[in-house]
């Protein structure tokens, strides 16, 4: 062995820990705006809007007419594992809400600079907030808004250096899996108006995405890809098991996409999107079957018993775990097959909403 001298174990600073984590919450522009938006929709909001300046790398913001943060929240909004949705570990059995872990207001705090304005149905006037990086509350000031949360982040990763280049560097790229990510909420939230804008330069702000917030999967898609892209899908359903069951859109077996659209797939676990490339490789090759030229358009929301999944498996919680992960896997293709292989496919086409 080489001659290593043993060396003394510390404890690493605190606001080092803190940033370090934060950085695993927060992985990029789409996770951090993603965050945001699922704090908007936990609150009830009906409508969100979704404002970025140069593509988010001034700043961006998350405006919704949800229900507000109250004044006894102002001090510990930011701090580290603080949440109002969880409070016992058996809690994220029976989650219906998208946060739990309290983390990403404090991560957004170590990773830029955050500023929260608020107002709930009790008080008269709204208050403006700023929080240092460590997420403790460093001014307070009233200000005028109606009910609900406006939360602006500048500068996210100016203290993360390689970060910081990766994020100016791929802005365009970044940008893009924004977009899609924004997609997968407006297609899934209900009764919810979505839009977001973007003001680039000197030019006047454009709107990249605007829903009414309809009520439905299929006027979600209509509004979201267009009627023609609708026109392409058909409904699915496959019964997976007792319990569960997986319902949503796939594209008719000759009218697919002519390359791989990562960002024409998107997967749903009890309303939350979620990644599934193990669900996603079985839908490839499977349409393939039907369609060797062509990939498929999947818009599909698994229903699945809180209990026999996991979310909490990556900080960003994109990663799902099943308890019997294999007989699912085995009922979807089984299902799927019998979709693709028959001409007098056996989905059924009532209960879509
Ligand atoms: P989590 O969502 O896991 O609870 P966050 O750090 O995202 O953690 O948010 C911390 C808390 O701040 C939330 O539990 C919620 O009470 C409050 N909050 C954050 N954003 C909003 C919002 N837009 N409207 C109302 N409350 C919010
Ligand atoms: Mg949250």
């Amino acid at each position: 062995t080489r001659p290593v001298d043993s060396p003394t174990i510390r404890a690493i600073n605190k606001g080092v820990v803190h940033r370090i984590c934060a950085g695993q919450v927060i992985l990029d522009l789409s996770s951090a705006v993603k965050e945001l938006v699922e704090n908007s929709l936990d609150a009830g909001a009906t409508s969100i809007e979704i404002v970025l300046k140069e593509y988010g790398q001034e700043w961006f913001q998350v405006i919704d007419n949800g229900c507000g943060i109250s004044p006894n929240n102002f001090k510990v909004l930011a701090l580290k594992h603080h949440t109002s949705k969880l409070a016992d570990f058996h809690d994220l059995q029976s989650l219906a809400t998208f946060g739990f872990r309290g983390e990403a207001l404090s991560s957004l705090c170590a990773l830029g600079d955050l500023t929260v304005e608020t107002r709930t149905i009790n008080e008269s006037v709204a208050t403006h907030l700023s929080y240092d990086h460590t997420g403790v509350l460093t001014s307070e000031r009233k200000t005028a808004r109606q009910v609900g949360t406006t939360v602006t982040v500048k500068k996210l990763f100016s203290n993360l250096p390689v970060r910081s280049k990766e994020f100016c560097r791929n802005i365009r790229k970044e940008y893009g899996k924004l977009i899609s990510l924004l997609n997968a909420y407006a297609l899934i939230a209900k009764g919810v108006r979505l839009v977001c804008t973007n003001a680039a330069g000197k030019s006047a702000k454009s709107v990249v995405l605007k829903t009414q917030g309809s009520n439905s999967l299929k006027d979600n898609i209509i509004t979201v890809f267009g009627m023609s892209t609708f026109s392409c899908l058909e409904p699915v359903y496959v019964q997976l098991s007792n319990c569960c069951k997986v319902d949503g859109f796939l594209s008719k077996s000759g009218q697919g996409c002519g390359r791989s659209l990562g960002d024409r797939q998107f997967y749903f676990v009890n309303g939350r999107p979620v990644d599934m490339p193990k669900v996603s490789k079985l839908v490839n090759e499977l349409y393939k079957g039907a369609n060797s030229r062509q990939y498929p358009i999947a818009i599909m929301k698994f229903t699945v018993p809180t209990k026999e999944c996991d979310v909490n498996v990556t900080p960003d919680k994109r990663k799902i775990f099943f308890s019997d992960e294999s007989s699912i896997l085995l009922a979807l293709r089984e299902g799927l097959q019998q979709i693709y292989s028959s001409s007098n496919a056996c989905y059924s086409v009532n209960n879509f909403d």
